[in-house]
């Protein structure tokens, strides 16, 4: 990374926020600030193309009704209380509860099928998906956000530097090159503030520890080394999509999410296949990889001549799952050309326990925020945790800014 050039001398905007990351957290964040009554400027950064993060959807411009769940395929809410953005969602029609024919299964070590149940946390409690792709969820909290107050939303721009100066904190991208200030900084992602991200992305240091050192702030220090601390388990993801003169096959198993136990992910090194019918006939396959057989191929992604190998080690280990299931070795589930057959790694899939401290997403002193689902609490690693984390941190930061004597404290 270049030297950082230097920004707009004027001071930010009392209570602007530059908030990076439109995943499930950062969405959520917005919305609930938003529905709080905070009008403050609000200035997302968010790499990918679209909402979504780990809960986004694959689409191609080519072919508008081509779409693939490649991370997250369904929201499970499990806590005794919905988040509060629910309701909204659903009769804005963003979300819809998960179909009761799409059953929901779990393999063993010698191939049997039984229903699952509570003990597999993306199958506890009541169930939903996006409407039209799980992307909706982000894309409906945004949506929300901007129908109370419009924000400023940068799609496509990673975030890789970051500054704080009397005027406020300054965010650079890769170049070096000023794209923002605002007086609060909230990371919803760990990418600035992990470790990976310089192993990922050749920097030098970790973005968010190297602007934080003048500052002092014994809280930040705290949450930097919380974070930094974090384990995230990888994926590696095959993705398919089956032709409708071919997906009768597919569309005949009784499943449409099944999840492998232990021993199945020993046998198979496959963690979890999801089905995604689409309305014309074509069905989505993505056979999530374990996290074993992902760390072991963790330099591998897509579109590399490695990559290949890797989906072919997928494409067998889903053949030979689908023939024990079947208990017929002849294979009716034809699979596309490479070409077509194509994989999803995610490096930071999924983060391990006991995760950050919800204490630690807060450091008002140095007017930095954390949330996103590496915060401890109900939904931990699942969309859930990112949600209630976003609404969680919503309603400390509107009370902070608001200067609201009764602002909620963060959960314990
Ligand atoms: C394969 C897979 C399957 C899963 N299955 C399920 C499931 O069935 N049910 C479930 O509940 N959960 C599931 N999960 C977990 C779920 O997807 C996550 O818990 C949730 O989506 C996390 O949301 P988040 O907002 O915390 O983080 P993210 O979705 O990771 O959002 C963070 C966003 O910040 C952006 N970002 C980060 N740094 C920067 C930067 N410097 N500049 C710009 N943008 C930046 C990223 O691009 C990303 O979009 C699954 C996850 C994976 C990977």
């Amino acid at each position: 990374m270049k030297a950082a050039r230097v920004g707009k001398a004027a001071k930010a905007e009392p209570g602007s926020i530059a908030l990076l990351g439109a995943g499930v957290a950062g969405t959520a964040l917005a919305a609930q600030l938003r529905r709080k009554g905070c009008r403050a400027p609000i200035r997302l950064f968010e790499a990918g193309r679209g909402p979504g993060g780990r809960a986004a959807t694959r689409r191609t411009r080519r072919d508008p009704a081509w779409r693939l769940d490649h991370g997250a395929p369904l929201l499970s809410l499990s806590g005794a209380e919905p988040p509060a953005l629910l309701e909204p969602l659903l009769a804005g029609g963003w979300l819809e509860a998960w179909p009761s024919d799409a059953t929901l299964l779990h393999l063993d070590g010698d191939g049997r099928l039984r229903p699952s149940g509570p003990a597999e946390p993306f199958h506890r409690g009541a169930l939903y998906r996006g409407r039209a792709g799980m992307d909706h969820l982000a894309a409906g909290l945004l949506a929300l956000a901007e129908a109370e107050a419009p924000l400023e939303a940068h799609f496509g721009v990673q975030v890789a530097g970051l500054e704080c100066r009397p005027e406020g904190w300054q965010l650079f991208n890769a170049e070096g090159r000023w794209l923002a200030q605002a007086e609060w900084l909230v990371l919803s992602g760990s990418l600035l503030a992990h470790p990976r991200g310089p192993a990922l992305l050749g920097w030098p240091e970790i973005p968010l520890r190297r602007a934080a050192a003048p500052l002092a702030d014994p809280e930040l220090e705290v949450a930097l080394a919380a974070i930094a601390a974090l384990d995230l388990e990888a994926r590696s993801n095959l993705l398919l999509m089956i032709p409708a003169a071919e997906a009768a096959p597919w569309l005949a198993l009784p499943f449409r999410d099944l999840v492998f136990s232990l021993a199945a992910q020993h046998r198979w090194g496959l963690r979890r296949l999801s089905l995604q019918p689409l309305a014309d006939g074509r069905c989505g396959v993505v056979a999530h990889s374990s996290a074993v057989f992902a760390a072991q191929h963790l330099g591998v992604s897509g579109g590399t001549p490695a990559a290949a190998a890797v989906i072919d080690k997928l494409s067998e280990a889903l053949m030979g799952v689908l023939a024990v299931i079947s208990g017929s070795a002849a294979q009716p589930w034809p699979q596309p050309p490479l070409p077509e057959r194509q994989l999803m790694r995610w490096g930071a899939a999924l983060p391990q326990p006991p995760g950050l401290d919800p204490k630690a997403m807060l450091c008002p002193a140095s007017r930095v925020a954390f949330c996103g689902d590496a915060v401890a609490g109900e939904g931990f690693g699942r969309i859930e945790g990112a949600w209630r984390s976003g609404e969680a941190l919503a309603g400390v930061l509107a009370g902070l800014l608001s200067e609201d004597p009764s602002t909620p404290v963060l959960p314990s």
